[in-house]
């Protein structure tokens, strides 16, 4: 990727960051482990990453934040590329309507959590990862650093310890999928390799490159290699428009109609497929743990694609 070529883009860019720090100060930040809590509400940084290596930023996109559930995109990557659709036997392919850390689904399905999105179904995910490598967490860093083309990216080990102690909830959803006998590997070592992922950093910019592959039928911008099949991506695609934001999947496919996923650290990512990969930052959220000012600068995203879409006068 190299800086954007066109002023015009740039300018646009520029703009909605601006306009997006009129929403800065709505939301809260992350608190249900420590080492989120103290992130600065103030941060806002804008990353638009086009097919053709065309990379726009603006505010804090090269800072390096928490990805946290944005880790449930090459998590599910990864696996469904190494053990395909056997994967859905054991994860659902339809919106939860729930909080994503909820349980209730979980006892009445059967331990089969809805889809690989919330919690659960990336819990997992993790589990399936936990059989097929020897240090999958490792392994995924080493693709984050690939796809974005920063040897840089790192798990942070104090957002995986603070996530260790805070687990409770997560290690009920992994114990009562292990009861249904759902999980193969031990709960600990699937938590771990689960929490390590949520506990990547990188940046709007890094994000927006790593994921430029959903927009471009599976092919990596980085390598130009495809890592995951045309047909693949679509699909990722799909379910991140069903189920990437959580109980508020309608309402953000209502106002913006892109394919999205968000994280609690306060990054969303979303694609424009065959034409770019954004990725918006703020860390204060919303009541179902969506950034609010990345929100926003997405919805201003979607209703100028059209100039900038090619062949667009
Ligand atoms: N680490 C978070 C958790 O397990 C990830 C959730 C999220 O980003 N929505 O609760």
């Amino acid at each position: 990727p190299r800086p954007g070529s066109s002023p015009a883009l740039q300018a646009w860019v520029d703009e909605i960051a601006e306009r997006a720090r009129s929403r800065l100060g709505t939301g809260r930040v992350a608190d249900y482990i420590p080492a989120l809590a103290d992130q600065d509400p103030e941060r806002f940084g804008l990353a638009l990453c086009t097919n053709d290596g065309n990379l726009y930023t603006a505010g804090d996109a090269g800072m390096p934040f928490s990805i946290q559930s944005l880790s449930k995109v090459l998590l599910l990557s990864l696996a469904l590329r190494t053990h395909g659709d056997v994967l859905w036997r054991r994860v659902g392919l339809n919106p939860s309507g729930m909080p994503f850390n909820s349980l209730m689904q979980l006892e009445t399905e059967g331990g089969k959590p809805r889809n690989p999105f919330i919690n659960a179904g990336a819990i997992v995910v993790a589990d399936h990862l936990v059989s097929a490598f020897a240090t999958p967490s490792k392994h995924l860093q080493d693709i984050a650093r690939t796809l974005s083309g920063n040897p840089r990216v790192l798990i942070d080990h104090e957002v995986l310890g603070s996530e260790w102690r805070h687990r409770a909830r997560n290690a009920a959803a992994a114990y009562l999928m292990k009861a249904f006998g759902n999980l193969d590997n031990e709960v600990d070592e699937v938590l771990e390799t689960y929490f390590a992922c949520c506990a990547l950093r990188m940046s709007c910019r890094d994000l927006a490159v790593a994921l430029n592959y959903l927009a471009a039928d599976g092919r990596a911008l980085t390598t130009g290699e495809r890592f995951v099949p045309p047909a693949m991506a679509q699909r990722i695609n799909a379910l991140m428009f069903t189920s990437g934001m959580y109980d508020a999947a309608g309402d953000f496919a209502y106002r913006v109609g892109l394919p999205a996923k968000s994280g609690v650290g306060g990054g969303i990512v979303a694609i424009v497929p065959g034409q770019m990969s954004i990725c918006a930052w703020s860390p204060a959220l919303d009541a179902s743990g969506n950034s609010v000012a990345a929100q926003y600068a997405l919805e201003r995203v979607a209703e100028g694609l059209g100039r900038w879409s090619p062949g667009a006068t």
